[in-house]
């Protein structure tokens, strides 16, 4: 049975600031994932506290907070066949050093500090980061890109 999920996706400041948004993006694209929202926003406090509340009390937690809102993000929706575990495949391992190359953050980041990008872990996460960055008002799931229009069906 096809899995087909949504998933919250941003651009990290880090990866705004190197004008790494169009290549980031491309590669989702090209996967096939369809783009249903996407916005370049400056994170708030409160943003950032429901966003990384699983976080809190870890070490690294004050600095992520920090890092977030240190510039623009450009966040956005995907949704596609297992899109969640795809766009963590592509995206590549926290750490950039145990990241595969030719994954986002094993070819453009050098510490998982900063890493470029961010995308959800679960179903669960993901559902919850959407409603953080967008009203569903603002989500243009009406389309078909042209995985729907060639109308591709996989075995069950
Ligand atoms: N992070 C960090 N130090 C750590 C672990 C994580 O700075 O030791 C940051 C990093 O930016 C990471 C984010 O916190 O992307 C969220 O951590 P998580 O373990 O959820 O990684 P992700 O889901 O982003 O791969
Ligand atoms: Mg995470």
């Amino acid at each position: 049975m096809q899995k087909e999920q949504r998933t919250f996706i941003a651009v990290k400041p880090d990866g705004v600031k190197r004008a790494l948004v169009g290549e980031i993006i491309k590669r989702f694209e090209q996967k096939g994932y369809k783009l249903i929202a996407m916005k370049m926003l400056d994170v708030t406090p409160e943003m950032a506290q429901k966003h990384y509340g699983e976080h809190i009390g870890k070490p690294f937690y004050p600095r992520l907070i920090e890092y977030i809102q240190s510039g623009p993000i450009v966040a956005m929706v995907w949704k596609g066949y297992n899109v969640i575990a795809g766009c963590r495949q592509l995206m590549g391992s926290t750490r950039p050093e145990e990241a595969q190359v030719g994954t986002i953050r094993a070819d453009y980041a050098l510490v998982q500090e900063y890493n470029v990008v961010h995308g959800s872990d679960s179903e669960a996460s993901a559902e919850r980061e959407i409603a953080i960055y967008f009203d569903e008002s603002e989500i243009c799931d009406e389309y078909q890109n042209m995985a729907e229009i060639v109308d591709v069906r996989l075995d069950d």
